[in-house]
């Protein structure tokens, strides 16, 4: 994986279809599948042949979906990097068995599918995707293709990035690059070359809807906001022409063609007559139901957009809600990208040119734009194109626990990545030989409020007195968002560190809880950070000072002893039941004060020693 000449792919890996594509000297361009130059386009569908163990990607398997829902694996990406417990809801609504399964990596609660006997994790499932997207680059390059930049939604946390290069992995694909879909967007028409702007992607595929605002400024991307809808498709318009043929067939000839058989047909035929639509005024559908019986029907236009029009209505309100949290007001935006099979559909084109007052970006085909972006993403990091940058943003602050029970932000919210930061620690007892760190993800000032992402210890650290030992620890975000923490005490060299692979994922929703949670928090957390702090430090001075009283209070005139004894006792007592910082930390400084000839007898005592 050092060869730095071999060949980067872009992929993009939808939840209803996949495609890869590779810039070359002339630009990006699709590479297509066995049956020719029209056939770009994978669908993100697994099927299982029990009988014979084959599996099958693409086309066919989408085509047996109905048939055999229990082993044909579709909108995988929706389970990616997803926790069980994330996925109750989800799994009601999937035809195949999610099932809970523990993995090797310790407490990861990992839903898996299952087929026939086998359990598959998500990322192994997508990688049956990919490897198929991998073969077809290998044979359209003739050298085998061990890279790729793979696309993700702007708002997949930690957990779904890592599963996602997770899934190139197995796949045998170095995944050089995770980058977001609307940045590939943004990027397949060259718009990071364009001058500061802000941008909107409408993002609207067969079963999500994402829209997300940018702001480009010097070629970097900032992803300032994202809303959407996690089940609003083109899979629903299917569903509305389905409803009709359905309801119509029934009262015309009293027939149920609700079967499973028909209903794949109908679902074929409805995604036909809505890609027609998409270009002529009227349709035309013929449905045999009996040996003489046909059900014929011309659908106008009009007719099929007053159906799909409470679902559009939907992703404009979304923008709205995008366009606030940005805190830009729509009008603002510069330029709206348009993304996804869907927004083939002209009603929804002119519904967003008006929600915005400007003309959507429509010249490169919707369906292929974010592989497109993502060969560009490739190329320049293959060096092809030089002096272009990508960033994208943290979406909740990270940090570690400190002493008391605070959280310590290392890196704030929305910073770009990739990032660094570091902070330096210390003990808290004499002699400590380990400390515990907690990596923390989250906007609340207290680590309980806050998600745990992983603990690890840094041992070994030789016995010296507290606050001595100088324990660094570096945050770093690399640019797929992934995040590697490592401590490493300065005196003795002793390191540790881990990457982290949270245990379960954050959904859009849960990320703004937990920002909306931390500001109406926030006053009482401060406090509460404050008071942690201020308790923190009263601890450590009273572990010193009842040390120094240990070993050295004998010589203090006869008396003092006693009565410095009864302050730390006091000061102890003060810190544990008064929940005031200003007043424990007047009553330490006061009590510091009285220490100091202690002290100075210490000192004294160790140069004799030495
Ligand atoms: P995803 O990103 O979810 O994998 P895509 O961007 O590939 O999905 O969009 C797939 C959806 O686009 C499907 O519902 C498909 O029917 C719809 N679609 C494709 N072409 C058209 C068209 N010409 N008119 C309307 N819908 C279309
Ligand atoms: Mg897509």
């Amino acid at each position: 994986m050092t060869d730095n000449d071999a060949p980067i792919v872009g992929i993009d890996l939808g939840t209803t279809n996949s495609l890869v594509a590779y810039a070359d000297e002339a630009g990006p361009h699709l590479i297509h599948g066995p049956a020719g130059a029209e056939d770009v386009i994978l669908p993100s569908v697994i099927g299982f042949d029990l009988s014979g163990g084959d599996v099958t990607v693409g086309h066919t398997a989408r085509l047996h979906a109905v048939e055999k829902p229990e082993t044909t694996v579709h909108s995988i990406k929706r389970l990616m990097g997803r926790g069980f417990g994330d996925l109750r809801a989800e799994s009601k609504r999937l035809p195949y068995r999610v099932l809970r399964r523990g993995c090797e990596i310790e407490e990861r609660d990992v839903a898996s599918v299952v087929i026939g006997e086998k359990f598959y994790t998500p990322p192994q499932l997508s990688a049956m995707i990919l490897a198929e997207l991998k073969r077809r680059a290998t044979g359209y390059l003739g050298r085998e293709v061990t890279k790729a930049v793979i696309t993700v939604p702007a708002h997949f946390d930690d957990t779904q990035r890592q599963a996602t290069r997770d899934a190139g992995l197995i796949a045998g694909l170095d995944v050089v690059r995770i980058v977001n879909e609307p940045t590939a967007a943004a990027l397949a028409y060259g718009l990071d070359r364009a001058e500061t702007a802000t941008i909107a992607v409408y993002d609207l595929g067969g079963g999500t809807f994402d829209i997300s605002i940018l702001r480009i400024e010097d070629g970097m991307f900032e992803v300032l906001s994202t809303d959407g809808d996690t089940h609003l498709g083109g899979d629903d318009f299917d569903h509305c022409l389905i409803d009709l043929f359905i309801r119509e067939v029934h009262k015309q000839f009293g027939v149920d063609i609700t079967t499973p058989t028909i209903k794949q047909q109908l679902r074929t035929l409805a995604e036909e007559i809505k890609v027609r639509l998409s270009n002529a005024d009227e349709a035309q559908v013929e449905i045999a139901i009996g040996p003489k019986d046909v059900y014929r029907r011309v659908i106008r236009r009009d007719e099929f957009e007053g159906m799909i029009e409470p679902l559009i209505e939907r992703t404009i309100a979304a923008c709205g809600r995008a366009a606030k949290a940005a805190r830009v007001r729509v009008d603002e935006i510069d330029r709206v990208v348009m993304v996804g099979g869907s927004t083939r559909v002209p009603l929804i084109r002119q519904r967003v040119a008006e929600a915005f007052a400007c003309a959507p970006y429509t010249a490169i085909n919707p369906d292929h734009v974010v592989a497109m972006g993502a060969a560009v993403q490739a190329s320049i990091l293959s060096g092809a194109q030089r002096g272009m940058l990508l960033f994208d943003v943290t979406p909740l602050s990270l940090g570690i626990e400190t002493m008391g029970g605070a959280m310590g932000k290392l890196i704030p919210a929305n910073v770009r990545i990739p990032c660094k930061a570091t902070e330096n620690f210390t003990t808290f007892q004499d002699g400590q030989t380990a400390v515990k760190i907690n990596v923390l993800q989250g906007e609340r000032e207290m680590a309980k409020d806050c998600r745990s992402l992983g603990v690890f210890e840094l041992r070994g650290i030789p016995p010296m007195p507290a606050g001595l030992p100088k324990i660094k620890v570096t945050f770093l975000i690399d640019q797929n968002g992934i995040l590697d923490v490592t401590a490493v005490e300065e005196r003795s060299g002793k390191n540790a560190s881990v990457q982290i692979v949270p245990s379960y994922g954050l959904t859009r929703d849960e990320v703004k809880h937990l920002q909306e949670d931390a500001i109406a928090h926030a006053r009482e957390d401060m406090s509460a950070h404050h008071l942690a702090d201020v308790r923190t430090t009263v601890e450590f001075d009273l572990n010193k000072a009842s040390g120094m009283i240990q070993k050295y209070g004998h010589l203090l005139p006869a008396g003092q002893r006693d009565e410095l004894t009864r302050q730390l006792n006091e000061l102890k007592e003060l810190s544990k039941i008064s929940d005031d910082p200003h007043a424990i930390n007047k009553a330490r400084m006061k009590f510091n004060h009285k220490t100091v000839p202690l002290a100075e007898i210490a000192v004294k005592e160790s140069l004799k020693d030495s």
